[in-house]
């Protein structure tokens, strides 16, 4: 796992300390979306589709560390949009750091060579560069040519300076194994701590609809993956069960409070990939007031494709916990590539509709939305 070991012991200690006050929905990693501008506009974006009026706002310094406070997950993610447009993100960054959070400021790195000296390296922070593969790959899903190379110019330039780093893939149509292996192959080559891959979620507002992988299609598509990674020595950001899960081996149901977003209109209900289903207040309000259980793969046809991390992580660590020997077993022998994979999940929202489905991967694209 590429976590050091001091993260790892803060964190299970936060997690003891829920369990032992008997606390059931807490939160683990918080969404921190200051802004939605950015300086890309990439085909699977689900986060750029907004007014100009909208992309102006930003969420200030104050609002950030009352939303780090209110929360008090161990762990902050700042996605947006490109959080190193938002003026006060040394403040803020430098504001979470003081908490005692680990912050992961996830960027597409373009600015970062001009604002690198505005950060100080810590081990609560990490630059999580957005990478979604080699040139080709990369820049054809970013939708510009040099992106890649000014990236890995930057990667280059933040291990230099002693940044704590890691580069976060997306995974999309037309992927294969081979070429993921050798992307992961060429990330740990350029020494970055870790990485997280993850299957696309297929936003309803991002500009391409046709890129995103139906899951049945992603866990074949990392069980190739994994059988070749048995070979080599990837640092992979995730849990041993939730990569287990990707290769399509646990039957979980998301706990999106385990990763709760704020952004600038509020706590989004249910979690940071759905954007139309409301806004709260508060922390405690979105804890309260989301009816749950009307989202997941089998309750919800926008929830249908879904295997991210920010709603199954949480899933994992929760079964990591409550059943340690399987983790163990899991980490040791890596996620099982072969053998059946477990039923998928019966949609009850397709029930009644014209396909009579019984399953997720029976279900044509048009019926799903
Ligand atoms: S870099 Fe991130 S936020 Fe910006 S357009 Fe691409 S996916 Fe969206
Ligand atoms: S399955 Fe869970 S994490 Fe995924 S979109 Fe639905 S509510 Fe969000």
């Amino acid at each position: 796992m590429g976590v050091p070991l001091r993260q790892q012991i803060a964190v299970g200690s936060y997690l003891i300390k829920q369990k032992l006050k008997g606390v059931k929905k807490y939160p683990l990693v918080l969404m921190l979306e200051p802004l939605f501008r950015c300086n890309l506009a990439c085909a699977g974006c689900g986060k750029i589709a907004h007014s100009e009026e909208n992309l102006d706002r930003r969420l200030s310094y104050e609002e950030c560390m009352q939303a780090v406070d209110e929360c008090g997950a161990p762990m902050v993610s700042i996605p947006g949009g490109e959080p190193l447009i938002h003026k006060e993100m040394p403040q803020i960054v430098a504001g979470i750091v003081a908490r005692k959070k680990y912050v992961y400021l996830c960027t597409n790195a373009l600015l970062l060579k001009k604002k690198i000296n505005d950060y100080t390296p810590s081990p609560y922070l990490t630059i999580s560069v957005h990478l979604d593969g080699l040139k080709e790959r990369h820049d054809a899903s970013v939708c510009q040519d040099g992106v890649f190379d000014r990236a890995v110019e930057a990667i280059k330039l933040a291990l230099n300076k002693g940044f704590r780093v890691t580069v976060n893939c997306t995974l999309f149509q037309g992927e294969t194994p081979d070429d993921v292996a050798e992307f992961l192959d060429y990330a740990m080559e350029l020494g970055v701590e870790g990485a997280t891959v993850a299957p696309g979620f297929s936003y309803e507002h991002a500009p391409q609809q046709d890129v995103f992988i139906k899951s049945q299609d992603t866990k074949n598509l990392f069980r190739g993956i994994f059988k070749i990674g048995k070979k080599r020595k990837w640092r992979l950001n995730h849990s041993a069960l939730y990569l287990d899960f990707l290769a399509g081996n646990q039957d979980y149901k998301c706990t999106p409070w385990g990763n709760p977003t704020r952004n600038i209109f509020g706590w989004q209900k249910p979690c940071y990939l759905l954007s139309d289903e409301g806004y709260v207040n508060s922390f405690q309000e979105l804890l309260d007031d989301t009816p749950w259980e009307k989202y997941g793969t089998a309750n919800n046809p926008k929830c249908a494709q879904c295997m991210a991390h920010c709603g199954y992580e949480a899933t994992a660590v929760e079964d990591t916990l409550q059943h340690p020997w399987k983790a163990l077993v899991a980490s040791i022998r890596g996620p099982r590539t072969t053998g059946k994979m477990v039923a998928e999940p019966i949609p009850r929202w397709a029930v009644g509709k014209k396909s009579g489905a019984k399953k997720l991967s029976d279900i044509p694209v048009t019926e799903i939305k």
